[in-house]
């Protein structure tokens, strides 16, 4: 155990070498963590990191309030009590004013929204950094020294600066979002008949049940496949949708480093079910944290491999070439919809920032400096993040004979 825990003092030592980069807030907390973790068996390791994913699934969004207080409803009936009590206590007596607040709210049927709104943002905050602190301790702190055995991309990590930008950028997702899940809880427990979400659970039969979870599944994902993209058209993209591509390597941290406008706008395109169709309030909520959790995950940077039971379900490679290569794989959690639309990574075509529309160029559309460009890219991928720990991308030689070609051409051509 002594000889364990040298060994991660040295390791952590080697942070302080400014060479290396990395996230220095996490790392003050370092050995202590480490000298718990090396305590616990494997199982138990496993559990906790699919715990803290799960939990900052339930809070990049603002989520958990909801399900709080979706789980009152589902306990208590029907209760338009907790709202009444907050906002009896807080408001009743300010009478003195021009602007009654109480009056206000009670006409939208927010009673006690301030209560709501605090504990919103104070709790997703408090998730959002511990689960989140220790998602990123595990991988980029715990095994920052061997990163050929998780990385997508080993060779490169994003510098500090960018580590603390994408906390910045998904603090302020987070207040935004927080008050939106805030604002809605509050409606949700104190009237929600705008909402068409149900409680008892065969309401609408049990094939419902589990048949509205595939439809919301499939609506949301297809539906932000066309947003990404939309997103990805040149205005678009320079003006909101650059800001999330700031973090060629991205971490847990970017999921949500996303523009302001762009996320509210996604996420009420998300919410639109529980306006429309019959819906389970578990039922909506398991779709949420599957995506949510799958968000963190191919962010994270690390290589993780989609289970045999979601053939449906990119490896987080996916997403890592989206971040590495920009305009092409534009999906989330259904790899389809971009074989469907051409839009999935081919091996004869050549990405980058400047490619707009998802296609790529062909070897011989670009120029010599962007094939070698491409070519060094391909070499920073992790093979081991492929099926079979073969870079189904690695096609050096036709890239060479392509690059010899054109330099023969262009000799020809100053010849002539
Ligand atoms: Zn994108
Ligand atoms: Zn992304």
């Amino acid at each position: 155990m002594e000889g364990e825990l040298t060994k991660a003092a040295c390791k952590y030592k080697m942070f302080e070498n400014p060479m290396i980069e990395g996230v220095k807030w996490i790392d003050r907390y370092a050995l202590t963590i480490d000298k718990f973790w090396i305590k616990l068996p494997e199982y138990m390791r496993n559990t906790f990191v699919t715990f803290a994913v799960l939990l900052m699934a339930s809070t990049i969004k603002g989520d958990w309030i909801a399900i709080v207080v979706h789980l009152v409803k589902h306990i208590n009936g029907t209760s338009a009590v907790i709202g009444e009590q907050l906002n009896g206590s807080m408001y009743r007596t300010n009478a003195t004013g021009d602007v009654n607040w109480s009056d206000i709210l009670e006409f939208m049927s927010l009673q006690g929204l301030p209560h709501f709104l605090i504990w919103a943002i104070v709790g997703s905050f408090l998730i959002y950094f511990s689960a989140g602190g220790f998602i990123h301790w595990y991988y980029y702190t715990n095994r920052r020294d061997r990163p050929h055995e998780w990385k997508c991309q080993p060779e490169k990590f994003l510098s500090p600066e960018l580590e603390l930008h994408e906390v910045f950028v998904g603090s302020f997702s987070l207040l935004l979002m927080s008050c939106l899940s805030g604002i809605l809880s509050c409606y949700a427990i104190n009237n929600g008949k705008l909402l068409t979400l149900y409680y008892r659970w065969d309401e609408y039969g049990w094939w419902w049940f589990v048949a509205q979870i595939i439809v919301i599944f499939i609506y949301q994902d297809y539906l932000t496949y066309w947003l990404h993209r939309i997103y990805h058209w040149p205005w678009l993209y320079k003006n909101f949708h650059k800001l999330h591509h700031t973090y060629k390597q991205p971490t847990a941290f970017s999921v949500t480093a996303i523009h302001p406008i762009e996320i509210l706008h996604v996420q009420l395109t998300m919410l639109l079910p529980i306006f429309v169709i019959p819906t389970h309030w578990v039922a909506f909520y398991i779709v949420e944290i599957y995506t949510y959790a799958h968000g963190i995950l191919n962010h994270s940077g690390v290589n993780i491999k989609s289970f045999w039971w979601q053939p449906w379900q990119p490896d987080t490679m996916f997403h890592d070439n989206h971040h590495q290569y920009f305009h092409v794989n534009f999906g989330f959690n259904i790899f389809i919809w971009d074989v469907l639309h051409g839009t999935y990574r081919r091996k004869d075509r050549v990405y980058s920032e400047d490619i707009f529309f998802g296609k790529g160029k062909s070897f011989n559309e670009v120029s010599s400096k962007e094939l070698l460009n491409d070519l060094a890219e391909r070499k920073k991928e992790n093979p081991r993040a492929y099926r079979e720990n073969v870079n189904e991308y690695n096609i050096n030689d036709v890239l060479v004979n392509t690059l010899k070609n054109k330099r023969l051409a262009s000799c020809d051509s100053k010849n002539e």
